[in-house]
């Protein structure tokens, strides 16, 4: 019997544990085993490490992976985009599934989908086939999960570079919907604010500002091309920070500010930043962070809509991945990658993401 290892989550808080797994013995139809060459630790792991999402425990957390095929279920031969798999693969998948059928998934919600499970979050590794998360030696891949093959010219680390930041990202910013020449405030420098800041551009923004932080970070958002920057350690009072952004914009305020930040009071301080009509996506708390004060009067005033953004599709995964080949001079999503370890060091991965001295910490199981 063949075995492998994965960092698991056995109590909120706590170290992850590495331990003994062994891999299925046999591949349902449609299913698949992946030898896992990334996985990437997203700001959402850390949340669920502190407890911030019902989950069941034990779990292996990673929902960002890249890795090899190395075994195929009967009836999987064609990846979600219609490209032919085999065995050797390169490949990346959606983090989440649908069941197609549901009240959401009927509605075009699938998102909402009552059935959805996420890799990485939703299946418990106390039970067969265990090997549901990314921060393992192998990820099993249910019958229906989306997967994607990736081409040669794609690296691994572009792909785990941008993450779930960049489906996130695409999916918000195509529910708050972005017109040429809008001026846009993001708040928040970690890979989703950087992923916004890319999809935002690319939709037609003439300008992008960054509220942020650290230094490191904000450096990488004037690489993607934010025109201005606002260095939360820098400016640590936020009315000041709401004065510089407004005249940044203007002196209206931006047509549309994307929250990035997971952190709630930025809620509050956001409103204000937008103009009057504008928009503003809350996009930062997959996780649920608590509560904060906000003032309704700001919405009815300036005529504020503000708009909520869960998870990703398949096929935001699919532009996303073509946006990264497409993009690539433009975008470098593998810088983003910073920080590696190898999986007996998951801990330091997660820290390393905790207290954002990371851009982007990556477990790489070998
Ligand atoms: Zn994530
Ligand atoms: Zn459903």
């Amino acid at each position: 019997l063949r075995r492998c290892r994965a960092a698991v989550m056995t109590a909120f808080g706590s170290p992850l544990e590495i331990v003994d797994f062994p891999l299925p013995e046999v591949i349902q139809p449609g299913a698949a085993l992946v030898k896992v060459e990334m996985a990437g630790v997203c700001g959402t792991d850390v949340h669920l490490w502190k407890g911030q999402l019902p989950i069941q425990l034990p779990v292996i957390l990673g929902h960002e992976t890249v890795g090899r095929l190395v075994s195929v279920g009967e009836g999987l031969q064609l990846d979600w985009d219609g490209q032919p798999l085999a065995v050797g693969d390169r490949v990346t998948r959606n983090s989440s599934r649908s069941c197609g059928v549901c009240h959401y998934c009927r509605r075009r919600l699938p998102t909402r989908c009552l059935e959805r499970k996420a890799y990485g979050i939703s299946y418990p590794a106390d039970a067969p086939p265990y090997l549901s998360g990314g921060f393992a030696e192998y990820i099993h891949l249910q019958p229906g999960t989306a997967i994607f093959r990736l081409p040669d010219g794609l690296e691994t680390e572009q792909v785990i570079g941008s993450g779930c930041a960049l489906v996130t990202a695409i999916h918000g910013i195509e529910r708050v919907g972005i017109d040429w020449g809008d001026s846009v405030l993001i708040q928040g420098a970690g890979p989703v604010g950087i992923a916004a800041l890319a999809v935002a551009l690319s939709a037609g923004a003439s300008r992008v500002g960054v509220i942020g932080g650290p230094a490191r970070r904000l450096e990488m958002a004037r690489r993607f091309g934010a025109e201005m920057t606002i260095d939360l350690d820098a400016i640590p009072d936020p009315a000041v920070r709401r004065d510089v952004a407004t005249e940044w914009s203007g002196g209206y305020g931006a047509d549309v500010v994307i929250e990035c930040t997971g952190s709630p009071p930025a809620v509050a301080e956001g409103w204000p930043l937008c103009r009057d009509g504008g928009r503003y996506l809350v996009l930062g708390h997959y996780a649920d962070a608590g509560e904060t004060p906000l003032n309704p009067h700001l919405i009815t005033r300036k005529e504020l809509t503000v708009y909520g953004s869960w998870g990703s599709e398949p096929r935001h995964t699919s532009a996303g991945l073509k946006f990264l080949r497409r993009a690539a001079a433009q975008f470098p999503f593998q810088e983003m990658v910073s920080d590696r370890f190898d999986l007996s060091r998951a801990n330091e991965a997660l820290r390393a993401m905790e207290s954002w001295s990371a851009r982007k910490s990556v477990v790489i199981p070998e």
